[in-house]
């Protein structure tokens, strides 16, 4: 869907060409990031191709291809887009897990040394070398289930010179490996136990130094806030980001996961890209996001693993017109989940989400939420050609039939990565 282009024999030539697909879901997106999507907005084309440079459409191609995949009669969309991640880090925390299925919540095992700070010290413990190794393991793991875009967030290193480091991996990550990666900054995912008395020397350090740093040397596209009861407030999450926006980082909120503290109505004053988890977000915050033009990011992976009862209030949210993502928030404590298909089942079950709503949120919402819509999210004209070819016949088995890696051939680029001839095989 971008690339070379040629002529030979007459006829038009492409690179590669995906035929035989029984629906096709193109989720087109020009207008902006889709609200209330439903079964039109997902642009289906039933019997037909993409031809990979050239062009998207019904029946029989006019095309010759250089090389051709075929699709089986199954169905192909773009790429899955996990717009929230904590993929690098080190150590993990099943301990936690059987403290939790034994009753403990959340943050009383935080208060107990468990938490984001267990993760702290392992990650600052270990080298770029083996944060690196296994991340690319992950990523591996990331792609096979149809995920071509991740973001990743550091955050669990909490000092300039472990932040740093983590954001070097995630570059050379996305710099090796066929998955796009798009790095965010979270130095303020919590106050370092150090710090845990001079809360307002670490928020100096966040903004004077590490923020600075991060923006010099390109390390981050977002910079990220845990804006949460007992972590950062309102008005600090407002100071970090306005900090980051200074030095051109984008804003992305962790807000409303367990206590509302008014985090979403910095929407507008910190230009947020994404809030996200939103468990506990009222209306007030629903429209301060809808006037921002901020993506609404739901993460069911962390509700089903904290056994919260708590869903976001996506009535409301439908009603306002807000758009929503949808995104694994993969970590070793909330949510040891990676893959794309089951967050989308999960959406649907445990927040009733439609499928449209799920599919579009992994997809073009998703980009729209990474500011990358102009790039990947929909199978258009001038995009990149990011696809997956999954083996079912109708969109709606993809929330289904839960759990089942039914991925065929994964296209990164316009490049086969995975399946038939693909480079990961
Ligand atoms: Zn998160």
């Amino acid at each position: 869907v971008s690339g070379r282009k040629g002529r030979k024999h007459g006829k038009e030539v492409c690179d590669l060409l995906i035929m035989n697909i029984r629906q096709l879901l193109t989720i087109p997106s020009t207008e902006g990031p889709l609200s209330n999507p439903d079964r039109k907005s997902l642009g289906i084309v039933e019997n037909g191709f993409v031809g990979i440079i050239k062009e998207v459409g019904e029946g029989k191609p006019l095309m010759r291809a250089r090389r051709s995949v075929d699709a089986k009669n199954n169905i192909v969309l773009p790429g899955f887009i996990d717009a929230h991640t904590h993929m690098i880090f080190a150590g993990s925390r099943e301990r936690e897990f059987s403290m939790r299925v034994g009753g403990r919540d959340y943050l009383e095992i935080m208060k107990e040394g468990g938490g984001i700070q267990s993760t702290v010290q392992s990650t600052r413990k270990a080298s770029r070398e083996e944060l690196f190794t296994e991340s690319y393991r992950r990523l591996n793991d990331i792609l096979s289930w149809g995920t071509t875009t991740c973001e990743v967030k550091s955050g669990y290193g909490l000092t300039t010179s472990d932040e740093i480091k983590m954001l070097d991996v995630a570059r050379k990550l996305g710099n090796e490996h066929p998955v796009d990666v798009i790095p965010t900054f979270l130095g303020a995912h919590d106050v370092p136990v150090e710090y845990r008395n001079e809360k307002e020397d670490y928020i100096d350090l966040l903004t004077n130094e590490m923020i600075p740093r991060v923006s010099e040397g390109n390390y981050a596209r977002f910079c990220d806030v845990f804006c949460e009861e007992g972590v950062f407030n309102k008005e600090e999450t407002e100071r970090i980001l306005s900090a980051g926006n200074a030095h051109g980082l984008k804003a992305k909120i962790h807000v409303d996961e367990f206590v509302n503290i008014g985090g979403c109505e910095l929407a507008e004053s910190v230009h947020a890209v994404s809030c996200d988890h939103l468990l506990k977000t009222d209306e007030k915050g629903i429209e301060s996001m809808k006037s921002a033009g901020t993506i609404a990011v739901l993460l069911p992976g962390s509700n089903l693993f904290l056994m919260e009862e708590e869903k976001p209030p996506i009535q409301m949210m439908r009603k306002k017109g807000l758009p929503i993502a949808i995104a694994s928030d993969f970590n070793p404590g909330s949510s040891p989940i990676l893959s794309m298909p089951v967050i989308i089942s999960l959406s649907c079950l445990l927040y009733g989400l439609t499928p449209e709503e799920a599919i579009v949120g992994a997809t073009v919402n998703a980009a729209y939420a990474l500011e990358e819509e102009g790039r990947i999210g929909s199978i258009e004209k001038g995009k990149k050609a990011d696809i997956v070819v999954m083996r079912y016949s109708n969109y709606e088995e993809i929330p289904y039939w839960f759990a089942q890696k039914r991925v065929e051939c994964i296209i990164k680029g316009g490049e086969i990565v995975v399946g038939k001839g693909g480079r990961l095989n």
